[in-house]
């Protein structure tokens, strides 16, 4: 939502934060629970080898645009959770995030065991047990603290499992009423919403189900929930009692409607659970899909605001994702386009310049190479953006598949430059070897003037990059980025794109509005990589590169500049946060 508040690590985090400031934009009846991790994600620093060292950062609450709830006499409001044998308290904190009010859980009570006041810490990383417990507190603490507050919830969504357990809660006071457990869940599921982000393994997480009964045996019992039953719940085959439990087939199994981000990932995402479901058809299987959006006051940079201001409708911002709204696009001159995407390429320029400098320093770089992107990086130069988790799958190495090809664009007559920032999850290998790698080539001096990599990827980040990069490089191996959303706010800036079809890119790219590699799906992940390398490289070289230097007499890409207005005519409303929420009220939140 914004930098002050570091309790996010990648997409989902960026999306929940847009998806608030868009339900105030239109003013929906829309609460946002979380949990408030004091120290966040771990926050990046790349040695001079590439190596990755995370560090944490003590949040200091009374510096955030947040307060306590407090109770009738004044005290904190704190609500209890059973979690492992321990009764958990958590105080909450109140965001306004316009009209729309986030609840944010927090476990550092001075009554809780220090243990306790740990669960609220960090995202995204700790023990099994210690997730769970986050989930506990998130789902159970969520629903509790809503009630305490007394917030009347017609609806709950369920975004990925990490709130699943809000069922148990709601089941309840069925069960207490001496409901059988399937009447109960009958009664809770029409409240439930469940949307799944991503079909990587990592992001749908089984337990065993003994480290399940550990944490959450106490609030089953309390619910009046037998653990065999509730393992069934979060198995794909509820009798196989060697299958773990599965936190997204348990969201699936409590909720009424639920849904991918997109529509590939919609196909993705039935076929991946539809064991669950073994009596209908694969297109029967009842998980649909909004595509993400963006907020676009958010994301949008100044220049181009400003430009959009004179040609959109008066008021256009409020009704961006109005696909008419964004004809008069057509309207704006060749020159007034251009100088927007100059001024915005320009800003970045000047940050990567300054950035690179102190960044490489402080790695204990040479002095030389330390200045070589401050003078190497041009504001005339084609800025080609790469910034995302590095996850394995999001295939970082593609770009330098071809060493020889890759030092050609950088060095050409009509050359690239290239910005990097990523963070690699704390515990995979793979990702931060990658990383590794990459940094070998900085030797070549080529690289060291026109390749920068930014440590510590954030909101911040990628708003400078997304607004300055005047192409967006996105690699996933299909089928497995449910959307992607950076690609979407550098779309809306005026950004193009050259993107697997995978995603939003899978329904978003037509003719003439953006770069398209193949979204095929290939077993052999070699001959892929080796095939879709080639490909990057051969786009780049013969239409990209080409486009962007074709100049007319006025010094004007006009190639570039048309294909630009297509990107946003076609992109803009239709991957924005306000196309987004009017599809999950359509189709989702609807009676
Ligand atoms: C938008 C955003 C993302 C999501 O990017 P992908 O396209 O999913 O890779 C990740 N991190 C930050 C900081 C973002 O702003």
């Amino acid at each position: 939502m914004h930098g002050s508040l570091p309790i996010y690590s990648g997409g989902l985090g960026a999306l929940a934060g847009d998806f608030l400031k868009q339900a105030s934009d239109d003013a929906l009846p829309l609460v946002g629970v979380g949990l408030l991790y004091r120290q966040g994600y771990f926050r990046q620093r790349v040695d001079a080898h590439g190596l990755q060292h995370e560090y944490w950062v003590d949040t200091d609450p009374d510096r955030l645009p947040a307060a306590l709830v407090s109770g009738a006499d004044g005290a904190p409001l704190t609500v209890a959770v059973p979690i492992g044998g321990e009764r958990v308290s958590a105080q909450i904190w109140r965001v306004n995030v316009g009209r729309v009010p986030l609840y944010l859980l927090d476990s550092d009570r001075p009554e809780n065991t220090r243990a306790a006041r740990w669960i609220t810490s960090r995202l995204y990383v700790g023990t099994a047990e210690l997730r769970l417990a986050q989930y506990l507190l998130l789902g159970v603490g969520g629903v509790r603290a809503l009630a305490a507050m007394g917030v009347e919830v017609s609806r709950l969504h369920l975004n990925e499992g990490h709130a699943a357990f809000a069922a148990l809660e709601l089941a309840r006071a069925q069960l207490a009423g001496g409901a059988s457990l399937e009447q109960a869940l009958e009664e809770v599921r029409p409240r439930l919403a469940f949307t799944t982000h991503t079909p990587v393994e990592a992001g749908n997480d089984s337990y065993p189900i003994e480290q399940v009964a550990t944490v959450a045996g106490g609030l089953a019992a309390e619910a009046g929930i037998g653990i065999d039953a509730l393992a069934q719940l979060g198995r794909s085959h509820p009798d196989e009692t060697a299958e773990l439990f599965g936190i997204t087939q348990f969201a699936l199994r409590t909720s009424s409607r639920a849904n991918a981000v997109s529509r590939r990932h919609g196909a993705v995402a039935r076929a991946m659970w539809q064991d669950l479901w073994p009596e209908l058809a694969l297109e029967r299987v009842p998980i649909g899909y909004v595509t993400n959006g963006v907020h676009v006051p958010s994301w949008l940079g100044l220049p181009m605001h400003e430009m959009l201001d004179r040609y959109l409708p008066d008021g256009w911002l409020a009704v961006a994702g109005q696909a008419a709204v964004w004809d008069a696009v057509e309207r704006i001159p060749d020159a007034e386009l251009w100088a927007a995407r100059n001024a915005q390429r320009a800003r970045l320029v000047e940050a990567v310049r300054d950035r690179s400098v102190a960044e490489r320093l402080g790695r204990g770089d040479a002095l030389d190479y330390s200045r070589a992107a401050a003078s190497g990086f041009d504001p005339g130069v084609l800025t080609v953006g790469f910034a995302r988790r590095l996850a394995t799958y999001k295939r970082l190495r593609l770009l330098v598949s071809d060493r020889d090809a890759a030092r050609d664009l950088l060095r050409g007559e009509h050359p690239i430059q290239i910005v990097l920032a990523g963070k690699a999850h704390p515990r995979d290998d793979d990702a931060k070897h990658m990383l590794e790698e990459l940094f070998e080539l900085k030797v070549l001096p080529e690289v060291g003037e026109r390749v920068v990599f930014l440590d510590d990827y954030d909101l911040a980040s990628a708003a400078l990059l997304v607004q300055g990069c005047d192409l967006w490089v996105n690699l996933p191996r299909p089928p497995l980025e449910a959307s992607g959303t950076s690609g979407m706010k550098s779309a809306i800036n005026g950004g193009l794109q050259l993107s697997v079809l995978d995603g939003w890119w899978a329904e978003a790219h037509q003719d003439g509005n953006g770069w398209a590699l193949s979204g095929d799906v290939d077993t052999d992940v070699e001959a892929q990589d080796a095939r879709d390398g080639a490909e990057l490289q051969r786009l780049l070289r013969e239409q990209v590169v080409p486009l962007f230097y074709d100049r007319g007499a006025d010094a004007l890409p006009h190639g570039w500049l048309e294909m630009t207005r297509a990107s946003l005519r076609s992109l803009a409303a239709q991957f924005s946060a306000q196309r987004m929420l009017s599809d999950y009220r359509e189709r989702i939140y609807g009676a």
